[in-house]
């Protein structure tokens, strides 16, 4: 059993991406060739914003869009500490500050209450994390920072295709980044991302930023980077996108496949409920599962039976933010996000997950929860 099963998918569409792929030997414009205008068109339709802009990565998403916004040496950024580093990483790297604030209990997404008392006169904007597909408290984040003209950033990289009160995630804030990564719900086979915009000025900005702050050939008027999508990945993304729809669809049905199961189990075998909850979606909310993650009491013997039967997991994260040694010089008490780093853990999920192996993989799981 795999964690992530991207052979399934290929499969089902493998002509197809070699056509893409063949188109591009045929052409040869290797960067910046038309698949990439493509894709930024399709996708922009996708998620229902003005403007797409496909970048490098979801790391380099994140840079580029706080470069748009003009963040640097001083500036603070508010942000979650229960996340992959890049979200704290780039702001450090722009000489800025991560501020993190605790997260909420159910979602474990930023928690919108705990944002306002951050909030200093060098605040230069909020990034929320829509943390194992699942979109944050946007309309709650969005009105703080409305009050206090500051810009949120959406860091969507695990939650493309999840909707927020009928909205796509990327299309919730001033800027929306997302990461195509292989893993993610939308991947390529290697690294790209995007950056989703309705401001026509900053999604000029970030085409700039894109080819070294170039608004017309060697010509410079800002600093910038080298953070192009590679044409092959937008060739392979545009056949990818011809199930993503669907895939969408199956994502969001298997978590609560899995949900379901579980809730079954643990109520059939005596479990307390706190021994093991399957995540929280709020009614309004559909995720993507990038991670189909629970919490457990004693993890890491609940992980090794599991290793046993031969069922992959991952800790989504181990480690939150502030406790990184890279960030120690800010310590603050978090302690939501501190005691679910160490109860959290991922089960196996991607769009072609059968009920059968799921099936087996919630038995051995009641069965580690009840022996622990
Ligand atoms: C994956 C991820 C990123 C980084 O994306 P890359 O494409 O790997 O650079 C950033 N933030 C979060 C929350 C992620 O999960």
């Amino acid at each position: 059993m795999d964690f992530i099963d991207l052979k399934a998918q290929q499969a089902l569409i493998r002509v197809h991406i070699e056509d893409n792929i063949n188109r591009v030997l045929d052409h040869g414009k290797y960067i910046m060739g038309p698949e990439v205008r493509e894709l930024e068109d399709l996708l922009s339709d996708f998620i229902g914003v003005k403007h797409c802009i496909g970048v490098s990565s979801g790391t380099d998403a994140l840079l580029v869009a706080m470069m748009a916004l003009g963040i640097g040496s001083g500036d603070e950024v508010i942000t979650t500490p229960f996340t992959f580093i890049a979200t704290g990483e780039m702001i450090v790297l722009l000489g800025a500050k991560p501020v993190f604030v605790d997260i909420d209990p159910k979602t474990y997404n930023i928690d919108p209450g705990a944002i306002e008392a951050a909030i200093t006169p060098k605040t230069k904007a909020i990034m929320p994390v829509s943390l194992y597909g699942q979109c944050a408290e946007f309309d709650a984040i969005n009105q703080i920072a409305n009050a206090h003209g500051i810009p949120v950033i959406e860091d969507g990289a695990q939650s493309f295709g999840a909707e927020y009160s009928g909205r796509q995630s990327c299309a919730l804030s001033a800027i929306g980044c997302t990461s195509f990564f292989p893993s993610k719900p939308l991947g390529g086979y290697g690294d790209s991302g995007a950056c989703f915009t309705d401001d026509d000025e900053l999604a000029q900005a970030i085409r700039e930023i894109r080819v070294h702050g170039q608004d017309r050939r060697y010509h410079h008027p800002r600093i910038g980077l080298n953070a192009r999508m590679d044409t092959m990945q937008a060739a392979i993304l545009l056949a990818k996108m011809q199930l993503f729809p669907e895939e969408v669809k199956s994502r969001s049905a298997i978590g609560q496949r899995y949900t379901e199961m579980i809730l079954t189990a643990r109520d059939q075998s005596g479990l307390d409920a706190s021994a093991l909850v399957p995540p929280y979606i709020e009614a309004y909310n559909t995720s993507v599962y990038a991670q189909y993650t629970v919490l457990v009491e004693n993890r890491n013997k609940v992980l090794e039976s599991l290793k046993q039967q031969g069922i992959p997991t991952a800790v989504h994260y181990p480690v939150p933010l502030h406790k990184q040694p890279v960030f120690t010089d800010q310590m603050p008490q978090l302690p939501v996000a501190t005691q679910l780093s160490e109860r959290v853990m991922s089960l196996p999920m991607h769009p072609y997950l059968q009920a059968e192996e799921q099936n087996t993989i919630v038995d051995v799981l009641i069965n580690a929860v009840c022996s622990d």
